[in-house]
């Protein structure tokens, strides 16, 4: 069984229907891509599984090891193990990094009824986790995401997903806003983050993330429905093609 099974997926938003029946599969240790033009759903998709509000699904179904996602809300969601990394990440203001990282992992371990967290070790090990993405102490003792640049607030994100270890990482286009430097740190911390028992969905509207994160099956996602599904040369083909085909053959 898939670690990630999605089925005949519809969602809508302000009665807006978006989603149009996605079918998706994902197997432990696997990491997809889902590209497509702006405005095609990808977002959409992303703010669904993690169970934010005003998402509202009307058909379908989504299952995480076996579990129904949808019958969860988000911080139950979050809890199972869905990560969500936001296209726009959103600020905390009064909540430093560190103190959003200790309480995450610690409502995680209580409702598996472990114990808090060692608070020393705790500092060590984000710290150390910090530094090889490039977030500064200073980051960490500041209020999450607030003043962050763009760069910032991307490496900030993968450093909450190297702590918080989820089962199932979604990235929606971590690539944008971020120079080639940022690109690699980001990227390299993903990297690490491949282990056979995670899966992750890369969402990114442009092929040069995918230069540096190498998934193993390629979405295309135009008008709330995947259009196809490939490996490595449908992302070649959408650098040289665009969207334009998907888009037409869609509608
Ligand atoms: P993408 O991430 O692929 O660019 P989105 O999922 O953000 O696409 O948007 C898909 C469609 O849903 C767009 O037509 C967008 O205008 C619409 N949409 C997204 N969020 C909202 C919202 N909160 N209210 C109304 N329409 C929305
Ligand atoms: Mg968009
Ligand atoms: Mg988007």
């Amino acid at each position: 069984m898939a670690l990630l099974e999605i089925e005949n997926l519809h969602a809508e938003v302000d009665g807006k229907p978006i989603l149009k029946g996605i079918d998706l599969s994902i197997e432990a240790g696997q990491v997809h891509a889902i590209m497509g033009p702006n405005g095609s759903g990808k977002s959409t998709l992303s703010y669904v599984l993690a169970g934010r509000e005003g998402y509202e699904v009307t058909e379908g179904s989504i299952r995480l090891d076996g579990h129904d996602l949808l019958e969860m809300e988000a911080d139950e969601r979050a809890v199972a193990g869905v990560f969500l990394a936001m296209q726009y990440p959103v600020e905390l203001p009064g909540v430093t990094g560190m103190t959003f990282l200790r309480e995450a992992v610690n409502a995680r371990r209580k409702a598996v009824g472990e114990e808090e967290i060692d608070a020393m070790g705790f500092l060590k090990m984000v710290r150390a986790k910090a530094k090889t993405l490039g977030v500064t102490d200073d980051m960490l003792k500041r209020a999450v995401n607030v003043g962050f640049s763009g760069g910032e607030k991307k490496r900030n994100e993968i450093l909450q997903m190297a702590v918080l270890e989820p089962k199932f990482c979604i990235l929606d286009e971590t690539d944008s806003g971020l120079d080639i430097d940022a690109l690699k740190v980001v990227s390299e911390g993903v990297n690490a983050l491949r282990t056979p028992e995670r899966s992750m969905l890369v969402i990114t509207h442009y092929q040069r993330l995918l230069n540096h994160i190498e998934p193993d099956v390629i979405h295309v996602l135009a008008h709330g429905r995947i259009q196809k599904s490939g490996g490595k040369e449908l992302a070649l083909e959408l650098e040289q093609n665009g969207y334009a085909d998907f888009v037409e053959a869609a509608a």
